[in-house]
């Protein structure tokens, strides 16, 4: 893989390897522009704009529209070569990463693998509670969920169909909220007219939370906000509970009670890539929370006799100006994406004796641009962080579901993605209707499929339906 595979042109330049193609690894190839070679590896071949997966998950926008191709990005950068690929352990002292086909050698390392969901060590969860991390995620969920309409309509026993017409959402988080707030307007805006069997604005829509209040990093007033416009479209909240079991026809909370359903969404955790675990033993150093790796001021592994390597976005751990915890959230992937790119062009300028510049250990400095959480049409939260002029601004209902709209649209990768989704919004803002309801290949569907089919009867005056093979 090495050399002969180096286009001419390229050969003898230093040789940067990024790791993993979402917001920190895209920042990092964007504003890098020394004179390297970079090798782009993720085992996805596109950029994934992670803040819009529930809106896929939900039926309002289809997979593409979040997404473009890492090679297409790049394609203009002829020192930029793209690899899909997985990374499946890094050696520090050799400078080498294995992926499953080939070993890279490296000059730089850029490790941007970001975070993986966890269920808190119950993984025999996943198969009954879908969560969203990649575009199969959101898939898997929209397919699940369209599917147990469609399975409603056809039911004839009134408690399964009360299973297969409740929502439990598990976490308080941005990710539970906004579903909870998109499914809530699914059933009683979208689906009300559409079926003739059920009442889909019947649903049951249940957010449960281990905490005293959802959005626990907003300012108070915002997340009683938030609540409070859940409340209004009918979702119900339960609070300091946990849930401590997943079935495939029900989940039980920690206080004892237990909710009869054929739909869990998991927005509950993510932690780091395991891959930091190797890393972490190699350097004999503990993970932070999450499992992120603490890395140096400068996101480096320098302390540790790495300063080639750099951790940068959800798999790194760092604190603010004020000790706090940089947050996972793709602002501060992009400005470590950023930095990194920074100092790396700044110590290979140097050494090409181009630039006095900038010291080559600058320290990283979050720039906290603060938060915001979409509820639904004309609802939604945002908080304005260290945004100069506008610092501190707090925001609900409709400014701030007009700030998320624009924020979001300025921060989707490629014109024709944001052109799509906007479209996308209009329509579904005029006319209530959401585009990507398609069910496709409804037998693939992994959630519960045998639980959910054997149950599904041919109901007394429909006998013209025939019941899903198992
Ligand atoms: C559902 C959801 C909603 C979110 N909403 C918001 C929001 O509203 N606002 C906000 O600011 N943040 C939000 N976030 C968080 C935000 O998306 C992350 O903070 C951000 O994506 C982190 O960027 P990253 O580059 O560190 O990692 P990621 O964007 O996760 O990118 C990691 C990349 O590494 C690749 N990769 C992983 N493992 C390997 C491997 N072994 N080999 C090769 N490649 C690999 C992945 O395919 C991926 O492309 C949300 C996250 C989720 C999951």
């Amino acid at each position: 893989m090495e050399d002969m595979h180096v286009p001419p042109a390229l050969r003898g330049l230093p040789h940067i390897v990024v790791l993993g193609a979402g917001f920190a690894g895209l920042t990092f190839c964007r504003k890098f522009k020394g004179r390297a070679r970079i090798t782009l590896v993720d085992k996805q071949n596109h950029h994934l704009f992670q803040p819009l997966l529930y809106q896929v998950a939900m039926a309002a926008l289809s997979a593409p529209e979040i997404a473009a191709p890492a090679r297409s990005i790049f394609r203009k950068r002829r020192n930029i070569v793209v690899l899909m690929d997985s990374a499946e352990a890094i050696d520090l002292k050799e400078r080498e990463v294995r992926l499953t086909e080939h070993t890279l050698g490296y000059d730089y390392l850029v490790c941007a693998m970001g975070g993986v969901k966890t269920y808190f060590g119950n993984d025999q969860w996943e198969q009954f509670a879908p969560a969203l991390k990649t575009l199969e995620d959101a898939m898997r969920m929209r397919r699940h969920l369209l599917t147990s309409f469609e399975k409603a309509e056809t039911e004839s026993d009134v408690g399964e169909q009360r299973r297969l017409m409740t929502i439990v959402i598990v976490g308080g988080g941005p990710t539970g909220v906004e579903l909870a707030g998109s499914m809530a307007e699914l059933t009683r805006k979208v689906f009300r007219s559409d079926f003739r069997r059920i009442d889909p604005t019947t649903a049951r829509i249940v957010l449960v939370h281990s905490g005293d209040r959802i959005l626990q990093e907003y300012p108070e007033d915002l997340s009683e906000s938030a609540k409070q416009q859940l409340q209004s479209l009918g979702v119900e909240i339960v609070f300091n509970q946990r849930v401590v079991d997943v079935q495939c026809d029900h989940v039980k909370l920690s206080g004892g009670e237990t909710i009869e359903t054929r739909n869990v969404l998991w927005g509950a955790g993510v932690r780091a890539n395991p891959i930091t675990r190797s890393v972490a033993d190699c350097c004999g150093i503990e993970l932070a929370r999450g499992g992120r790796v603490p890395v140096d001021a400068d996101l480096s592994l320098g302390s540790c006799g790495y300063p080639e390597v750099f951790f940068v976005g959800d798999i790194a751990a760092i604190n603010d100006d004020d000790g706090e915890p940089v947050p996972g959230v793709a602002p501060a992937a992009i400005q470590m994406g950023k930095h990194a790119a920074e100092l790396i062009q700044n110590r290979l300028d140097r050494q090409h004796a181009r630039s006095a510049g900038p010291e080559a250990n600058e320290p990283f400095r979050y720039w906290d641009k603060g938060m915001m959480a979409t509820i639904g049409r004309k609802r939604a939260v945002a908080w304005t962080g260290d945004i100069p002029l506008i610092r501190g601004l707090k925001m609900k209902g409709f400014p701030a579901w007009f700030a998320w709209l624009f924020v979001h649209i300025a921060y989707l990768i490629g014109f024709r993605n944001r052109v799509m989704v906007l479209l996308s919004w209009v329509y579904a803002y005029v006319t209530f209707r959401r585009g990507a309801r398609i069910i496709i290949s409804p037998e693939a569907d992994t959630v519960d499929r045998d639980a959910l089919t054997t149950s599904v009867k041919v109901p007394a005056d429909r006998s013209d339906l025939e019941p899903q093979p198992a």
